[in-house]
C-alpha cells in the first residue's frame, strides 16, 4: 500500500488517484495523517478487509509529508562504508542525532538558501507503525508502518561551528527536511534492505549507492536505538547517506540559489526540490 498527504489529508495512493481514508471509513480514522501510525495495525486491517472506492485524480504538488509530525526524528550519520571514508571519520558505531521537526517539509517544496555551505544527502527514512524499547535486531522491520525517500539537508557551516560538530542544528532549517511523496509498506518492495538510491542536480548525479551497503541497516538501527530510548508510533529515522555529498568533493561543491535536487529512490519515487532565496544566518 501507498499513503500520502494530500494537502492535510490521509489518502491512499492507487496509481495516479487517491482516496481519502476519512471518507472512505466514514470518519473511523482521521484525516490527520500523523494519527494513522497511531493505530497502524487496525488501519492495516481496515484496509485489507474493505472494499475501498475508486480514487480521485489529484495534483502532485498538493502532497506534504507523509509523517509531517512525528514526536521524535532520528536521524543517522556515517552509516555507509563509502561515506565515512569519503569524509574521514572511521568509526564503529553509527552517530545518531535529529532533525527538529519544524524542518519537515514536503516533496515538491522549495527550500530557502540560508547562506553558508548547504548540501544534498539522500536517505531511506522509515517511519515507525509500532513503538516499543529493546527492541530486537530481526523484529525491526515488524515495527515499520512503511518508508518514504528524505533529503538530509544539511548546511556544513554551521554543523562545525563549535567545539564538536553539532549535526542537529545544522540539518534544521526551514524546509531542510523534505520527505515523501509517499510512504510505501515493506511488503510492497521485493527486498526493502536493498533499494537503489541517488541525488541528481541541476542534472548531474551526485550520489547513486543501495540501502545495502549501510553499516547498520534498518533492523540493527532500531534495535540501537531502542537500546535507549522508547520509540514511539509514527517516529521518522533519517537513516543516513551513501557518499557524493558536496562536503566530499575536492573542492567541495554546494548548492546554490536555483538549483534543483531530485532525490530517487527506487519503489518509492522521487522528490523534486528547488533551492531558492532565504533569511541568510545571522540577518
Ligand atoms: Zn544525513
Amino acid at each position: 500500500m501507498r499513503l500520502a498527504n494530500l494537502a492535510g489529508r490521509l489518502v491512499i495512493v492507487d496509481g495516479d488517484s487517491a482516496i481519502d481514508v476519512e471518507r472512505a471509513s466514514v470518519g473511523v480514522f482521521s484525516a490527520d495523517p500523523q494519527l494513522v501510525y497511531e493505530r497502524w495495525d487496525e488501519f492495516l486491517d481496515w484496509a485489507r478487509r474493505t472494499r475501498l472506492p475508486a480514487g480521485e485524480s489529484y495534483d502532485p504538488a498538493r502532497l506534504g509529508s507523509p509523517a509531517p509530525s512525528p514526536r521524535q526524528i532520528f536521524a543517522v550519520g556515517l552509516n555507509y562504508r563509502d561515506h565515512v571514508d569519503e569524509v574521514g571519520l572511521a568509526h564503529d558505531v553509527p552517530v545518531v542525532f535529529t532533525k527538529y521537526v519544524s524542518s519537515i517539509a514536503g516533496p515538491y517544496e522549495d527550500i530557502p538558501h540560508p547562506g553558508g555551505e548547504v548540501d544534498w544527502e539522500v536517505e531511506l527514512v522509515v517511519v515507525l507503525g509500532r513503538g516499543g524499547r529493546r527492541i530486537p535486531a530481526e523484529e525491526g522491520w515488524t515495527h515499520v508502518a512503511g518508508v518514504t525517500i528524505g533529503q538530509d539537508i544539511s548546511e556544513r557551516v554551521t554543523q562545525h561551528a563549535g567545539a564538536t560538530p553539532q549535526f542537529s542544528l545544522g540539518k534544521s532549517f526551514p524546509k531542510f527536511a523534505p520527505m515523501g511523496p509517499v510512504l510505501v509498506t515493506p511488503d510492497e518492495l521485493a527486498d526493502p534492505d536493498d533499494l537503489a538510491l541517488e541525488t541528481v542536480v541541476n542534472g548531474e548525479t551526485m550520489q547513486r549507492s543501495r540501502t545495502s551497503s549501510m553499516i547498520a541497516a534498518v533492523g540493527p538501527l532500531i534495535a540501537q536505538l531502542s537500546s535507549v530510548t522508547t520509540l514511539l508510533p509514527g517516529d521518522a529515522i533519517f537513516t543516513g547517506t551513501p557518499s557524493g555529498v558536496g562536503l566530499g568533493m575536492v573542492p567541495p561543491r554546494f548548492l546554490g540559489v536555483g538549483d534543483e535536487i531530485v532525490t530517487r529512490i527506487e519503489g518509492i519515487g522521487e522528490l523534486r526540490n528547488r533551492v531558492v532565496a532565504g533569511d541568510v544566518i545571522g540577518a
